[in-house]
Parts: structure tokens; sequence; C-alpha cells
């Protein structure tokens, strides 16, 4: 068993098996008793145990002979890959070496069972073999390689691969159906596209859908998805596999729209969706926030009973606490039967997201008691929680507790929420202290969080030497300056601003663009800032209009503090009031129904006046506003935000 892998790869006649010598005569035949026995022996699906017991039976009987051994080792059981401890496995090979006259199907069977590279070396071995034992063969090492990234870059898997493919060629064994699905699985998880189409482009005649499935999902792990989509489009027939391999290749490449567009579009043709391609769909929703796109994926689910496994759940608890639904989200939670530490997470950090700080620490302590071991991101969403409700004690105690008892070393993620919360607090020289204590360099963000919060707290000093640290640290972000000059401003030291405005322009800073996105009806809305390429422009500027006439009715007035353009105040006036998310808001009551929430979607942090701007509409209109922002939501009524004014 230990020799090289690839000197044991010379195939060569087996060697006669001594227990073949062995055999038992007195029995007239004594491999049909064995047979009759066992059937009567061993359940429709024997575990490990049941073969075990029965080789027993067998041994006392007299007829455990080395005929009788290839029917016990066809009734093993398949061994899963994880539980590869040598000893689970000495069992069936020692079967195996006493069973001279395996059929190929038992021995075919063992090359199934084994784990990776069990069969590799036992390859050349094989009594009887025939195209199947070569499919066998190279399905083990691809599902070892698909299970280790590394080890699929690596020459010496690449070679393994390749030798079995010249052998199969050799045995004439290359043309069979399954052997080719195999060579293009196996060439498409080492990423050698080149060689998969090949195989592929060789016999045309030769394909099923499983042949076209696995080019697929080789272009795909490729991050070829637009030569995948070409592949899917010329495919004769396709299957629920075909469609959630191009879902999911559009989602892994960040197209989630067209990756839900396809998932629709399946739907429509009346292909059952499976479970990849429900969860990759959820995903999609998720990130982009979209809460009808998600919605329609959990309606799929509905209409077509899946029962709610472990990975289903979590993903619809994730879409829904990403698209702004916690509620919906906390009710698929608590109908899951089981759940496993993703779904806990998403919940976790759900809550914290939305505000619900106490809910979420609350349901860690359940979690924890629950006898869950908390992980990385766990700690994410409970320091979040504890942030964004001010819970300064309890942040500070967690943030032990995750190094000290879980040996968790903090993440800039950890540190991000940390500072947050001692800075929301505060607490800046606290935060400071943790900044320098890092054993990481710190992002450039912490020490704006710092900035911010000398703003608002009014520590002109402070914030002055971190605004200078800061725009030397990154210069390129503008919104360091921004927040320096108003810094100087409130210090009344005009020249300051003006140096610092002069600073920002000579480096050229450049502002990412902002966009908001709203759904309705299930199609989603792109504004930017100024939009006027929106088909209901016109009816989207009027609304506006009408909107800024009752909230100045109202007594709210424009701050325009954030804008920081050379310009007049007029102008500044008109930049502001058609920022993305207002156009959004004002499409928002044209087309979303009177009583359910205007949401959308922001790539950037919401400006400050418009966070009052929205607000206000809540109070003057009594509608319900959730914004998803880069990192929070803002679920806006009555006048008053979820993030409490702090973001
Ligand atoms: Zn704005
Ligand atoms: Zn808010």
């Amino acid at each position: 068993m230990a020799g090289a892998v690839a000197a044991s790869m010379q195939f060569g006649t087996p060697p006669p098996s001594p227990a073949a010598r062995r055999a038992p005569t007195f029995h007239a035949d004594p491999a049909a008793d064995a047979r009759q026995l066992l059937g009567a022996l061993l359940p429709p699906r024997p575990a490990l145990h049941h073969v075990l017991q029965a080789h027993a039976r067998l041994a006392v009987l007299g007829l455990a002979t080395a005929r009788a051994l290839p029917q016990l080792l066809a009734a093993l059981p398949r061994l899963p890959l994880a539980a590869a401890a040598a000893s689970s496995h000495s069992y069936p090979l020692s079967l195996f070496r006493c069973a001279s006259c395996a059929s190929a199907f038992a021995s075919n069977h063992l090359l199934r069972v084994l784990p990776h590279p069990l069969p590799l070396h036992l390859f050349p071995r094989l009594p009887r073999r025939n195209p199947h034992s070569f499919t066998f063969l190279l399905a083990s090492l691809s599902n070892h390689l698909d299970a280790d990234p590394a080890a699929a870059g690596s020459v010496s898997s690449r070679f393994m691969g390749t030798h079995v493919h010249a052998l199969a060629v050799k045995a004439g064994a290359a043309g069979d159906l399954y052997m080719r699905n195999a060579l293009i699985h196996f060439y498409g998880v080492c990423g050698d596209v080149a060689a998969m189409r090949k195989v592929f482009d060789e016999l045309p005649l030769v394909r099923d859908v499983v042949t076209w499935n696995a080019v697929l999902a080789g272009y795909v792990r490729a991050g070829m998805v637009g030569v995948a989509r070409e592949v899917f489009n010329g495919m004769p027939v396709r299957d629920e596999v075909s469609w959630s391999t191009v879902v999911g290749g559009y989602v892994k490449e960040g197209e989630l729209e067209v990756a839900l567009g396809v998932f629709k579009n399946m739907v429509v043709q009346g292909v059952k969706a499976n479970e990849a391609a429900i969860v990759t769909a959820l995903s999609a929703a998720a990130q982009l926030g979209l809460l009808e796109q998600g919605k329609f994926v959990h309606e799929v689910v509905k209409r077509a009973g899946m029962a709610m496994s472990v990975n289903l759940g979590a993903a619809l608890v994730d879409m829904y606490s990403k698209c702004g639904s916690v509620a919906a989200a906390k009710e698929v939670f608590d109908a899951m039967p089981r759940r496993d530490v993703f779904a806990w997470n998403s919940m976790i950090c759900g809550l914290a997201t939305h505000g619900l700080g106490h809910d979420a620490v609350q349901l860690f302590e359940k979690f924890v008691s629950e006898g869950f071991c908390p992980t990385s991101i766990t700690f994410v969403g409970v320091l979040n929680a504890c942030s964004r409700t001010g819970l300064v004690d309890e942040g500070r105690w967690y943030f032990k507790l995750m190094a000290e008892k879980y040996g968790i070393e903090p993440e800039m993620e950890h540190y991000g929420c940390m500072v947050d919360l001692l800075s929301r607090a505060g607490l800046v020289q606290d935060a400071i202290e943790l900044i320098e204590g890092m054993r990481i360099p710190p992002d450039p963000v912490l020490w704006g969080t710092v900035l911010s919060a000398c703003k608002r707290h009014g520590l002109v000093d402070l914030g002055i030497t971190v605004g200078n640290k800061l725009i030397e640290l990154d210069p390129a972000h503008d919104g360091h300056y921004v927040l320096l000059a108003s810094i100087y401003a409130k210090a009344k030291k005009w020249d300051e601003v003006r140096k610092v405005r002069k600073l920002m322009s000579n480096r050229g800073t450049s502002k990412s663009a902002g966009w908001s996105l709203m759904e309705a009806h299930g199609i989603v809305h792109k504004f930017l800032v100024g939009d006027m390429d929106h088909k209901d422009s016109v009816h989207i500027y009027n609304m506006l209009c009408m909107i800024d006439r009752r909230l100045a009715e109202a007594g709210y007035v424009p701050d325009v503090s954030s804008v920081l353009h050379d310009i007049g105040d007029e102008e500044k006036v008109h930049a502001i009031k058609v920022h993305s998310e207002r156009l959004a808001i004002a499409y928002g009551f044209i087309v979303v129904e009177a009583g359910s929430p205007i949401r959308i979607v922001k790539n950037l942090s919401v400006c400050g006046d418009c966070h009052e701007f929205s607000k206000m509409v809540t109070k003057v209109f009594g509608r319900e506003i959730v914004v998803r922002d880069g990192s929070r939501f803002h679920h806006m009524k009555d006048g008053k935000c979820s993030c409490h004014d702090y973001w």
C-alpha cells in the first residue's frame, strides 16, 4: 500500500491471491450457499457492522470462501470521505486482498467506497476491470481535488489524472460516455479548460446532459461565465443542474441581476429549481438587498413544497435580514427544525444591522446556551449589536471573551465595531488607545470613525490632530477632508478651512458615484444624482417638487453643510435636492401602494440632509421608508430612524 503512486500505476496482470489456493472444498457449492445466506442476513442498505456480522456468520459456518468475499465487498456501504480513518478501511481492503476472483462489479465498488489515494494504489492490482473502473478511479481523484483546491492546481494531481486518461485510451475505454464525463469533470476541477474542451469536442455524438453540465461547471469554475452561457444556449436539453450552474456562475462573477433573471426564466419555463439554484438566487437577492426578488424565490420554495433544510433556512434568514425584513427573517429562523451556525450568525448579524441590539445579544446568549461554538462572524454580529445599542460594558466584555474563551484573534471588523462603540459613547481617547494597540495595521476607516466622533462630540483639537493624520494615511478619500474642514469651521478657523479645501482639490480626490435602487412590481429602478434618464422622469420631478413644498410648509430647512463644492448656497440646495435617494423616494410615492414601505438600497452612506429629509417625509406623509446603505438599515417611521441619527 505504501509504494509511490506512480510506481504502483504500472498495470500488469494481478498477482494470484494465496486465499484462492486456500479455499475450502467441503461444500458442493459454498459460494451459492454464501450468497443465499447473505441475502437473508443483510438488510437492503447494510451498514459496515451488518457486513461484519454477516462475515462472522459465514466464517462460523465455514462459508467465508474466497468466492463469497466479492459479495461481501459489494454489500459494503459507500464510506463517507470525511470518515477516512485508516482503521475503518482496513476491513474492506483485507477483504479485497483475499478476494482473488473479485468481479469487476465488486472491484469498482471498492474504487468507489475507498477514500483518496487508496483507489490509486489499488487500481493496478484489480483482477478485473471494465471501462467503469477508469471512471470510478478518475471520479475518486476529482472528488479529492474538489475538496482540496490547493491540490487541484498541483502538477502531480494533473499528472495522475492525465495518466489515467492515457491508460483509458490504451484500454480503449476513453470513448465511453461515463469515462468522457469523468474526464471533463476532472479537467474542469483542475481548471484546465483547454483539455476539458478538447475531450468535449472529440466525440460530439457521445454526450448526454451530464457531459454538458460538466463543461458548464468547468467554465464557471474558471470564471468564464460568458463562455458558460454560450454553452448553455447551445444545449439540446437542459436540466435543473444546468440552470443552477449558470445562476451560480453569474452570482460568482457579481452579476447578481443577471443571475436573478436566469433564475426567473428557469421558473417560467417550468423547470423545478433544485436547492442549489434556490440558495444561490437567495444570495443574489440578499446581496442586492431587493426584497421583492427574494420573496419571489421564497414563493418558489413554498409552491414546490420543499422541506426546510438547514442550508435553505439559513439562506432565507440571510436574505430577509439583508433585504430589510427582519421580522420575516425571525419567522423563518423560528420555524427551522434544525439550525446550523450559519443560520444563527445570519440572524444575530441581521438583528444587529437593524438596530435591534438587545435582541441580538439575547439571541447570542441562547446560541451559546444551546451548545454552539461562536465563530469570528458571530462576534462581528454581537459587537455590532453592542455598538448600535450603546452597550459599552457588554461590548468590552464580549471583545475580551472572544479572545480569552474562544481563542478568536480580533480582525479588522471586530476592531471596527469596538472603535465605533467607544466613539459613539464619547470615549474617543479609549478608541484611540485601542487603535494604537492593534496587532494588525489599522484600516484608515477606524481613524475616520474617530474623526466623526470628534466632530460630533465637539473635540476640536483632537479632531484636528486625527484629521491631519488621516489625510496623510488616506489622501484619496474626500470624506476625510470634508470632516476636517467642518471641524475647522466649527472652530471658526476659516483660513484652515480654505487650506483643506484647496488641498482636497489639488489632490484630485474622487468621490465614487452614488446610486439608489428601488424595486416596484418586480422591476428594479436605478437612480443616479440628478438623474433625468428614467422614463417617468417628468412625474418624478413633479412629485419631488410637491414633497419639497409640503416639507417646507412643515418647517424643514435643507442643511447644505455636507455639500462641499465651492458653489453658491442656492446651487448647493439644488444639488442636494436631487440626490439619488430623493428621486427614488419620489418614484416610490408614484408606484408603491400607500401603506407599504418604500424600500431603497444605496451604495454609499446617506448624507445628513437626505436622512433628515427622509425622516421628515415619514412624519408629514405618514409613510414608512427603509434605506439600506453601505453598512446598515435605516427604518424610518413617524419622523424617527432606527439608527438614532448615528451612522
Ligand atoms: Zn443626500
Ligand atoms: Zn438612520
